[in-house]
């Protein structure tokens, strides 16, 4: 993969970009996204955001030998502390981070949020509290899809800002609002397996000298609905 040949993942995070964003990708590594859409002349701006020197270096060498730095600018900051006022970012990609870890970005940088009009995130775990965050905080789910990709399954959430309260019922924080609608192979092949998981898990709790009785609970509720979710497609 490079900027020129995306992964499957990244361009899928890449079709939800507006043509003409001025996008900031937090957590960019070699910037091969940002680079992509300035390469295809559908971003007309964008921020490669990365906390770790190395990464950040790397964004910095692949912009300048891509000829980009016009349109694009490498920063080394936490999260969207690499957003400036004067960047009048609208659009913010955050993909190939655990969930708790694009909350926590997404939490500390409410203020950069300001102008922002949409959020493209890749959670490789833990979607649900990225979508609880979503909804929480003024922002629907507008599209998913989910993919795999050299034996991983990924999940990329678009949401827009929207002025009415969002709220997503249980089933829809954790198995997505539109991958739910949907069912594809993919997902039920994916919460089949998170199925097994979670049932030895149960296992696992129920051996122990002092049963866990919270966390017993909260796995059996999600048994169930991944159990429901399962039956309604007739798996
Ligand atoms: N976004 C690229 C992708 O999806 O292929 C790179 C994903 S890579 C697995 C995660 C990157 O996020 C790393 O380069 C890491 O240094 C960076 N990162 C982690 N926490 C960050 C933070 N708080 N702010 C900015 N970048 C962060």
């Amino acid at each position: 993969m490079d900027a020129k040949q995306l992964s499957q993942r990244l361009a899928t995070v890449g079709d939800f970009v507006p043509t003409g964003a001025r996008l900031a990708d937090i957590g960019s590594d070699h910037a091969y996204l940002p680079a992509n859409l300035a390469l295809n002349r559908r971003i007309s701006y964008g921020v490669a955001g990365e906390v770790v020197r190395g990464p950040f270096e790397n964004a910095q060498h692949e912009i300048n030998q891509l000829g980009l730095s016009d349109i694009l600018v490498a920063r080394l900051a936490d999260g969207l502390a690499a957003i400036q006022p004067a960047d009048k970012i609208d659009t913010v990609t955050i993909a190939g981070m655990g969930g708790p870890l694009i909350r926590r970005i997404l939490e500390q940088g409410t203020a950069q949020l300001a102008g922002v009009k949409r959020l493209i995130l890749e959670p490789n775990v833990g979607e649900a509290t990225v979508r609880d965050w979503l909804a929480a905080n003024g922002f629907q789910i507008t599209a998913e899809r989910i993919l795999a990709e050299d034996g991983h399954t990924y999940e990329v959430i678009c949401a827009d800002r929207v002025d009415q309260p969002v709220t997503y019922l249980a089933n829809e924080q954790l198995f997505g609002p539109f991958l739910l609608a949907e069912k594809s192979p993919v997902f039920i092949a994916k919460w089949q397996r998170e199925l097994e998981r979670a049932q030895s898990a149960l296992a696992q709790m129920h051996q122990a000298k002092v049963a866990p009785t919270q966390n017993i609970a909260v796995i059996e509720a999600k048994i169930k609905l991944i159990e429901g979710v399962l039956v309604d497609a007739g798996k």
